[in-house]
């Protein structure tokens, strides 16, 4: 998809405040500094549109950024961030599940993991909710220019069966630096409009 604007509309704490135009809507979830800003960044071709983390974990609003007038990516707050309280963890937990269980217009949740690594136990426990209320699921393994192309699908593997990925949830190998993945993440995502 060929991306001409791409706007942060609001950050959002509670429902009444989402955008009410209907739109389709991707959540963009993933562990503190896995490099999910990097990757709203690559996929609407901007530099800093979502701010990539100094401080990991401290978003903790839901940000839609409309794109071209027709969807919205949703950019979830980072979990696993050890140094957040019990209390600021359970309001995380409490906003991301409504937005997530009830929202008409969420079409999937673009996972984001990082390919080098097996995913942790948040990350699954992550996929392990969206199963459960059967969100769809768009895996991406990103950072894969710091791993040789030839360990690729070894990794992916890891990836697979470490979340014990469903049929019909992709798996795309991604990388922020040099764009691999991304038209072929678009065309998921176009798909599931
Ligand atoms: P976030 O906390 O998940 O939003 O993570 P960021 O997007 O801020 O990225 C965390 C760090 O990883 C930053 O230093 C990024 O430059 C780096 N990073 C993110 N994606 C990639 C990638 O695909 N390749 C490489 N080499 N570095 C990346």
């Amino acid at each position: 998809m060929k991306v001409t604007s791409a706007e942060i509309v609001i950050s959002a704490v509670k429902p009444e405040q989402y955008p009410n135009n209907n739109l389709p809507e991707f959540a963009l979830a993933g562990r503190s500094n896995v490099g999910k800003s990097s990757f709203i960044n690559k996929m609407v071709n901007r530099k800093n549109l979502a701010r990539t983390s100094s401080k990991p974990g401290k978003t903790q609003t839901l940000n839609f950024f409309l794109i071209n007038e027709s969807l919205y990516f949703v950019d979830v707050p980072g979990y696993g961030f050890a140094k957040v309280s019990k209390k600021e963890r359970e309001a995380w937990g409490k906003m991301i599940e409504t937005y997530l269980t009830t929202r008409e217009q969420l079409r999937a949740v673009v996972l984001i993991v990082d390919l080098r690594h097996a995913p942790t136990k948040d990350d699954v426990m992550m996929y392990e909710f969206l199963k459960h209320y059967e969100i769809p699921a768009v895996i991406i393994a990103t950072k894969a220019d710091k791993i040789p192309r030839g360990k690729w699908q070894k990794h992916v593997k890891v990836v697979r069966e470490t979340l014990n990925v469903v049929e019909g949830d992709p798996v795309i190998i991604f990388s922020s630096e040099t764009g691999q993945g991304k038209d072929e993440a678009w065309a998921v995502l176009q798909q599931l409009m």
